[in-house]
């Protein structure tokens, strides 16, 4: 949903248990959700951040990615910071980002330098990036077409690999799940795109669909 989650957005957990659903249901816009989220760093203001990159993660996280040895760890007192650093790592603009963009809206100084090395020695240049805040606002001037309003990401279960838990079920900010034959069921009119569902899956069997026609006209910035 936020296309990366570092230092900034793990202030998220400050938020407990089924808080978080209220805040997603709230705050369905993505750069609302951003600003949400910057909030909430404001309010904890963590001492340090540190970031653990040994074995990163890319792909759809923050659970359900695939692991990625990235061989870094990065600190610093401020939070943003760290996610510039780490966003500078894997080639992913502040443009493309949902909080640094909101963060960056809101003034937040994001010049930094490194100690002890230069980070193009550190450079990753495959890391996995599944969406990109670009292709959201393309696809947000999409969705104001009637006819392209089902054209949208979607989440998707795999039948052989659920196993019925319903945990996706329970932790639906907006409701939309119901369970047939032990199966998730999405109402899709009422999804609010947060993929709570994939993100605490356990069996990872929730994945993201993107409709081709998106792809298509997003490729060029992905
Ligand atoms: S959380 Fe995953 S395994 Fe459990 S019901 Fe939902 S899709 Fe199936
Ligand atoms: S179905 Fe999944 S993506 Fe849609 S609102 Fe529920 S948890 Fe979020």
């Amino acid at each position: 949903m936020m296309v990366f989650t570092g230092a900034v957005k793990n202030m998220f957990g400050a938020i407990a248990g089924v808080e978080k659903a209220a805040h997603h249901m709230n705050m369905p816009d993505y750069d609302a959700f951003a600003d949400n989220i910057i909030d909430i760093c404001e309010a904890v203001k963590p001492d340090l951040s540190i970031m653990d990159g040994i074995m990163g993660m890319d792909g759809n996280g923050p659970s359900a990615g695939n692991p990625k040895k990235v061989d870094v760890i990065i600190a610093s007192i401020d939070p943003y910071l760290v996610d510039k650093a780490a966003h500078d790592l894997i080639n992913l603009s502040v443009e493309d980002s949902y909080i640094l963009t909101q963060a960056k809206s809101r003034g937040v100084e994001l010049d930094y330098t490194v100690v002890g090395c230069e980070i193009k020695e550190l450079f990753c240049d495959d890391f996995d990036i599944p969406f990109r805040k670009s292709m959201g606002i393309k696809r947000r001037g999409l969705l104001n077409s009637r006819i392209l309003t089902y054209f949208r990401t979607k989440p998707i279960v795999d039948k052989d690999i659920c196993i019925g838990c319903e945990i996706c079920k329970n932790n639906c900010p907006a409701e939309v799940i119901v369970m047939k034959n032990e199966i998730p069921d999405f109402d899709y009119k009422g999804c609010i795109r947060c993929y709570c569902c994939q993100e605490l899956c356990p069996e990872h069997a929730i994945s993201i669909k993107t409709p081709l026609i998106i792809k298509a006209l997003t490729s060029k910035r992905s």
